[in-house]
C-alpha cells in the first residue's frame, strides 16, 4: 500500500482526474531521486476545477456554518487518524525529518480545529441606530470561489492555513499545490473527500506557477485569491487580480531582523538565533536572516553562534537538526548568492557549501561584514544563511532593522522593558517577538507583514474570516402602529 500514486493528478469534482500527457517529475530533496510524476495542468484543467467549484457553491454556501464546521472537524479527525501517513508524505517531499513532519501535521490539525469551531461563531456585530424603530447589524457572507496558491516549505500546514478558513466561510475553493509538494495536497484532498466534504467544494490543481497558478488568478470567476509565496509572484498576482477588482490576500517574503542588545541573555539569544536561522533549513518566511548585535557583545555572541553552528547535524533523520532545501534550483541560487557576497567583500564565517553530492544539503552559514544594502542583506534567500551586523546602540539597531524592503517578523533580545517596549512600538514588522525566535503565529493569531511582505491582510486567526467573507450591513425597521 503506497501513501500516494506515482502519477499525481488533480482532484476535481470529488475525484482524482485521469492521467494526462503533460507532466513534470518531482524529486526527493534528501536523495535527488524521483518521487512522483505530476500532471502539468493548463488553462483547460483550471477551467474545469473552477467550474466544479462554481457548481458546488450553491449547496455549500447554503449549508449552515455549524454543519460546515462539523465537516471540517471530520477532516481534522481524518488527518489525525492518518497522521503518520501525512507526515511520511511531507517528509518525503521536503526532505525534513519525521519529527518535524509530525509536528507540522499536528499544527495543521490544530489550525483546522480552530476554524471548524468558528462555524459556531462567525460573528457579525449588532449596534444601535440613529433612527427609532430601526436596528443595525452586520452579517458575514461567503465571497464565492477562492483561488488558493501556496508555497512548499511547510506543505500540510500551508494547505490547512488556506483551505479551512476559506471553507468555513462558505466559499468553495480551487487550491493550486506547490510544484515541490504535490503529493501532500493530493493526500489532503483524498482525506477531505473520505471525511464527507461534498464533491467540488475543494478542488486541487497541480502544475507550475506561470501556467496553472497564473490561469487560476486570471480566471474571471475566482472571487478571492489568497497567495503564500515570493514577493515577485505576489506582485504579479495583485496586478492580475486587481484588473477585475478581485480580493487578494498576500503572505510574502521576509528578511527578518533579530537584535541582540548588550543586556541580553546571550546563551538564550544564541539558542534562538540558531533556531530562527536554520530550522527547516531556513525555508521559513519568518526566518531570522539579519542578526543585529551591539558592538560590546558582538565577539562573545559570535563565538557562541559559531560553536553552536559547528555542532549542528544536517540530514534526513530525527537525530538531525535540519534537512535539505527543497530543490536543486534553490540550492544553486543560495550557493551563488553566498559566492557573490564573498566577492562583494563579506566574510563567510562558517558553511557556505553543499554537504552532499545527491541531496540538496547546505551547511549552516553565518556571514559577517556584509554591507547592509548589499544583495545578501536585502534579498531573501530562503536557506540556512544568516548575516551578522555590528551596531553601537539601540537607535542604530532599530534603524538597521527597519532599513529593509520587508517587514514580516522581528525579534529583540534584551532584559530592558524600555528597550523591548520601544522596539514593539517602532519596528516595522507584522510580528514582534521579545526574547525568543522569529516564528510564525499560533492558529488563533493573525500573521502577516508590512511593506513588501504582504498587502496588509492577516491570516489565520479570526482575522482570516475578513479575507474569506464579506460583510453585509442589515437594517430592520418595525412599526409599532402595526402591533
Ligand atoms: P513562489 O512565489 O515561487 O511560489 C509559490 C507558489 O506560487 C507556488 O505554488 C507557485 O507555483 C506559485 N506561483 C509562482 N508564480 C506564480 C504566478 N505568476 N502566478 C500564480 N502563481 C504563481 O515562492 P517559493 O519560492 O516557492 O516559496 C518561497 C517564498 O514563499 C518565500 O518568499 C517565502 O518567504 C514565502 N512564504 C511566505 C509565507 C508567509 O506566510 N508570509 C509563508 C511561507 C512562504
Ligand atoms: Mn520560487
Amino acid at each position: 500500500m503506497h501513501d500516494f500514486p506515482y502519477e499525481i493528478t488533480n482532484w476535481i469534482g470529488g475525484s482524482p482526474t485521469p492521467e494526462s500527457a503533460s507532466h513534470f517529475t518531482k524529486h526527493n530533496p534528501a536523495t535527488g531521486g524521483p518521487t512522483c510524476r505530476v500532471i502539468r495542468s493548463g488553462e483547460a484543467d483550471v477551467n474545469a476545477a473552477v467550474e466544479s467549484a462554481r457548481q458546488a457553491f450553491a449547496a455549500w454556501s447554503a449549508t449552515t456554518p455549524v454543519r460546515r464546521g462539523e465537516i471540517l472537524h471530520a477532516i481534522c479527525m481524518g488527518l489525525r487518524e492518518q497522521r503518520e501517513r501525512v507526515a511520511r508524505v511531507v517528509a518525503l517531499e521536503t526532505g525534513k525529518n519525521m519529527k518535524s513532519a509530525l509536528g507540522e501535521t499536528d499544527a495543521a490539525i490544530a489550525l483546522g480545529l480552530f476554524f471548524a469551531g468558528e462555524g459556531q461563531r462567525l460573528y457579525g456585530r449588532t449596534t444601535t441606530s440613529g433612527t427609532p424603530c430601526k436596528s443595525a447589524m452586520t452579517i458575514r457572507r461567503p465571497i464565492g470561489i477562492a483561488g488558493l496558491i501556496i508555497a512548499a516549505n511547510t506543505p500540510i500546514a500551508n494547505v490547512a492555513w488556506k483551505v479551512f478558513p476559506a471553507l468555513i466561510c462558505g466559499n468553495t475553493a480551487v487550491l493550486k499545490a506547490a510544484e515541490d509538494t504535490p503529493a501532500t495536497a493530493w493526500v489532503f484532498a483524498e482525506i477531505a473527500q473520505a471525511a464527507g466534504l461534498p464533491a467540488g467544494v475543494l478542488n486541487v490543481i497541480q502544475g507550475i506557477g506561470p501556467e496553472a497558478g497564473r490561469a487560476l488568478v486570471a480566471h474571471p470567476a475566482v472571487d478571492v485569491v489568497s497567495f503564500t509565496g515570493s514577493t515577485r509572484a505576489g506582485r504579479e498576482i495583485a496586478e492580475s487580480a486587481g484588473r477585475r477588482l478581485a480580493r487578494v490576500s498576500l503572505e510574502l517574503g521576509g528578511k527578518n531582523p533579530l537584535i541582540v542588545c548588550d543586556d541580553a541573555d546571550l546563551d538564550n539569544a544564541a539558542h534562538w538565533i540558531i533556531q530562527s536561522a536554520f530550522s527547516n533549513a531556513g525555508q521559513r518566511c519568518a526566518a531570522a536572516s539579519r542578526v543585529i548585535c551591539f558592538e560590546s557583545v558582538y565577539e562573545t555572541l559570535k563565538a557562541k553562534l559559531l560553536a553552536r553552528a559547528a555542532a549542528l547535524k544536517v540530514g534526513p533523520t530525527d537525530a538531525d537538526d535540519y534537512g535539505p532545501v527543497v530543490n536543486e534550483r534553490q540550492l544553486t541560487n543560495i550557493l551563488a548568492a553566498i559566492d557573490r557576497a564573498r566577492a562583494d567583500g563579506a566574510t563567510v564565517l562558517c558553511g557556505g557549501t553543499r554537504l552532499d553530492d545527491a541531496g540538496y544539503y547546505i551547511a549552516p552559514t553565518f556571514i559577517e561584514g556584509a554591507n547592509p544594502h548589499a544583495e545578501i542583506s536585502t534579498c531573501e534567500l530562503f536557506g540556512p544563511v544568516a548575516c551578522l551586523y555590528r551596531v553601537p546602540d539601540f537607535a542604530a539597531a532599530l534603524a538597521m532593522a527597519n532599513d529593509s524592503p520587508y517587514g514580516l517578523t522581528a525579534c529583540i533580545h534584551t532584559r530592558s522593558v524600555h528597550r523591548a517596549q520601544e522596539f514593539i512600538e517602532r519596528v516595522q514588522a507584522g510580528v514582534v517577538v521579545v526574547n525568543a525566535g522569529t516564528f510564525g503565529s499560533e492558529p488563533h493569531m493573525p500573521f502577516g507583514g508590512m511593506k513588501q511582505s504582504g498587502n496588509g491582510s492577516r491570516e489565520p486567526g479570526t482575522e482570516a474570516l475578513d479575507v474569506y467573507s464579506t460583510l453585509k450591513d442589515v437594517y430592520v425597521t418595525h412599526d409599532p402602529a402595526q402591533l
